[in-house]
């Protein structure tokens, strides 16, 4: 076994870059390597390298109309959408993210760890659409490489990021072999307008696709509860092979381009949770982080790592103080709005899983 904890980095990632002003920044992934060491953590990592996904392995989740249009965006300039510009640098760089993922992918199956860590989780990208700054879905080209290329039967993706991921349950919409779980912020109220609670897959895949749409403002207790009530008991009962989760830190409360109220406590705990059922079910977990937006991302990022890896440090030593600004709705509403969330997706999944 490794003597640390596998992380795929380059310092190559520092050169994603979107543009002037877009907030998705490149600074973040060589920010959180000095984090990590500033709390104490540099010597217990193993850092791997990356590597570029090949064609081949981008087709897993994406047609080749698409991957040549992307190619041609990068070569003349120009957007997929309004949010999402192309250029070489950042289309080279979801392709490395791709390949590392399926690198940490192969040391899971193959024994070697029991979980790795990338800088992931690309899930608004379709098989034939790229969106939300998303060009290539690393999170559904690594689930598919595992099935087809691994033999692996069963994968459970959990998606805690705060926007719903279109991109990877659409791939997955018709596969049972895939269970997709997302809980992320009411898509009434926050792009991507999709991952509504009766969005649950179709043919022999119904029941495979899992949303949970989380009120606005809704902070630790809400989603513990609704982590305690549905993402872990219908993961358990799929009894995965391996689990990947992906999602930042833009569920937390400071966050620049949501609504939610997690602080950092609570990202821990989501990645505590997820560790959970990881270590409950098949003892493998692929973990993914990218998202989060303003200056609070990658102290959000060390809370999630933290409670991943049940690394017993105090994460909130070299932040800044938390956010303290008010986003509340009188708790009792929001009690009432989660209440009918959870009786709305369980009503949906009834006839999948017995919750
Ligand atoms: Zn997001």
């Amino acid at each position: 076994m490794p003597s640390g904890i596998p992380i795929f980095f380059s310092d190559e990632l520092a050169r994603f870059n979107f543009g002037q002003g877009h907030p998705f920044t490149g600074d973040r992934f060589l920010k959180f390597m000095d984090l990590l060491k500033a709390a104490g953590l540099g010597d217990r990592l193993d850092v791997r390298g990356l590597r570029h996904a090949t064609h081949d392995e981008l087709l897993l989740a994406h047609d080749e109309s698409y991957l040549d249009y992307v190619e041609h965006l990068a070569d003349v300039g120009g957007n997929l959408t309004l949010d999402t510009p192309v250029n070489r640098d950042v289309m080279d760089i979801q392709s490395l993210i791709a390949g590392s993922g399926l690198d940490a992918a192969k040391l899971l199956v193959e024994g070697e760890v029991s979980i790795a860590h990338t800088f992931g989780g690309f899930h608004h990208a379709g098989r034939n659409y790229g969106e939300g700054f998303c060009l290539y879905n690393d999170v559904a080209i690594v689930a598919k490489a595992l099935h087809q290329n691994h033999g692996v039967e069963k994968v459970l993706i959990i998606d805690t990021d705060a926007h719903q991921g279109n991109g990877t349950m659409d791939i997955f919409w018709e596969s049972q072999q895939v269970l997709f779980i997302s809980i992320h912020q009411d898509p009434r109220t926050l792009y991507p307008g999709r991952g509504f609670a009766h969005e649950v897959g179709a043919g022999v895949g119904r029941g495979y696709t899992v949303n949970v749409p989380m009120p606005p403002y809704a902070g630790f207790g809400h989603y513990e509860r609704a982590m305690d009530e549905i993402v872990v008991p219908v993961s358990r009962a799929f009894e995965p092979d391996i689990v990947i989760r992906n999602g930042g830190s833009d569920p937390y409360v400071g966050d620049e381009l949501t609504l939610l109220s997690l602080d950092y406590d609570g990202l821990a705990m989501l990645g505590r949770e997820v560790r959970e059922i990881s270590d409950q079910t098949c003892g493998k977990l692929l973990d993914m982080m990218v998202s989060g937006y303003g200056p609070s991302v990658i102290y959000g990022w060390l809370a999630l790592f933290c409670g991943v890896e049940k690394l017993d440090i105090d994460y909130k030593a070299h932040s800044p103080p938390e956010y303290k600004g008010s986003r509340g709705f009188p708790e009792n509403v929001l009690d009432e709005m989660l209440d009918e969330t959870i009786e709305d997706v369980k009503k949906y999944l009834e006839p999948h899983w017995d919750l």
